[in-house]
């Protein structure tokens, strides 16, 4: 049976009556872009998130661009954020013309190592952006530390966590401000493009509603140079029906999580699974094992079989050759390793326990194959 990484039809085929409806009532307004459906639906978000702001803007990418353009944050600084991470993370930091300054990360949670974030801090630097990847928050406290004692701003990427918790608070706006992806493989998935600036601090607030329409106080007068960042009314009224399902969306992938932790446990020999850390939630965006000097045989193994899997991500971003230009990049061993063995299986809420039992098996076989080959196979 094949088992696809991701099939969002399956979530968004339960709620097509609501979703028409949704979309009809933008069609029939008349109102497309901003206005009372992407208000109404930050107000929600916001709520969500506990947040006391929240500003709707066209990609993960695009809050990130306005959460740093928000901060000053510009040519002659220098922000800090993992290498493993998504392109964006970083990719967002050279556009607005400051250095992005790669650190390692913790092998146990995928995230960035506080230690290597404080090795990384010059007179230059200005933010640091901590990545709840795969839907595990950061080291906030550390990090918070680490950035209250340098005078540095905190922006988290909570593209894969929105909802998450962190000490009992959700993240996304514990620093600065923070920022959230609707993309539709994320864990409130829309149809399409969208994103989130969270803040509890009424100034970014204002200036990142500024900056997504223009830097346009009235349409026109512009009092900052910001861009078109704006959240389409569409996207807007598909996603507020879709976060009253986000906690059952969460608990669904948390329960795939544990199922696979349980019937992966034999080979843990083979097999790193994700670790749930202490003091927060993982919200389970993507279930990462890691498979020492066999990822890509596995994955050729499960893609044989029609087994969906992704590779999150290849290369780490210290060694992407767009960030050349910013000179010798240091040794970050942990990127590389991670980059090496990581393999993201099928995790998303409607995957069935038929689906999950195929993606272990094929796993297991995989590896029995291997042990075959050895003196005293153990299958
Ligand atoms: C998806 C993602 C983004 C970008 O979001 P888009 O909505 O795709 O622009 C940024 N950072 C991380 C960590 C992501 O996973």
């Amino acid at each position: 049976m094949p088992v696809p990484m991701l099939d969002v039809r399956r979530q968004n085929g339960a709620l097509e009556g609501e979703l028409r409806e949704a979309a009809a009532r933008v069609i029939v307004s008349g109102s497309y872009i901003l206005g009372a459906e992407v208000e109404s639906f930050e107000a929600a978000a916001a709520a969500v998130a506990e947040a006391q702001f929240a500003v709707g803007v066209s990609s993960g990418t695009d809050a990130l661009l306005v959460a740093l353009m928000a901060l000053d944050i510009g040519p002659g600084d220098e922000v800090i954020c993992p290498s493993f991470t998504f392109f964006a993370t970083a990719s967002s930091i050279a556009r607005v013309g400051a250095k992005p300054v790669f650190a390692d990360s913790l092998a146990n949670s995928f995230n960035l190592d506080p230690a290597g974030l404080e090795a990384r801090i010059t007179p230059r630097t200005k933010a640091v952006i901590p990545v709840h990847l795969f839907g595990q928050p950061s080291d906030l406290r550390r990090i918070f530390e680490i950035a209250g004692k340098h005078g540095l701003r905190v922006i988290e990427d909570a593209a894969q966590a929105f909802g998450a918790e962190y000490e009992g608070r959700k993240v996304g706006a514990l620093g600065d401000c923070g920022t959230v992806s609707f993309y539709p493989s994320k864990n409130l998935g829309g149809l399409g493009e969208a994103g989130l600036l969270l803040t509890n601090d009424p100034r970014i607030a204002d200036k990142a509603r500024l900056l997504r329409n223009h830097g346009a106080e009235r349409q026109y007068f512009h009092s900052m140079i910001g861009g078109n960042f704006r959240l389409d009314a569409m996207q807007a009224a598909l996603l507020a029906v879709k976060l009253p399902h986000l906690e059952e969306y969460t608990r669904a992938r948390q329960q795939h999580a544990a199922r696979y932790g349980e019937l992966l446990a034999g080979l843990a020999d083979s097999v790193a699974t994700p670790q749930s850390l202490p003091e927060r939630s993982h919200i389970m965006n993507q279930y990462t094992i890691r498979v020492p000097g066999m990822r890509d045989a596995l994955r050729r193994h499960l893609a044989e079989r029609g087994i969906g899997s992704a590779i999150y991500y290849p290369l780490p971003l210290h060694r992407q050759e767009c960030f050349a230009r910013f000179g010798p990049q240091p040794e970050l061993p942990v990127a590389d390793r991670l980059a090496a063995e990581v393999l993201s299986l099928p995790v998303f809420p409607e995957l069935t326990a038929a689906e999950q039992d195929e993606v272990v098996g094929a796993v297991r076989a995989f590896f029995c194959a291997q042990w075959a080959r050895t003196p005293s196979p153990p299958c």
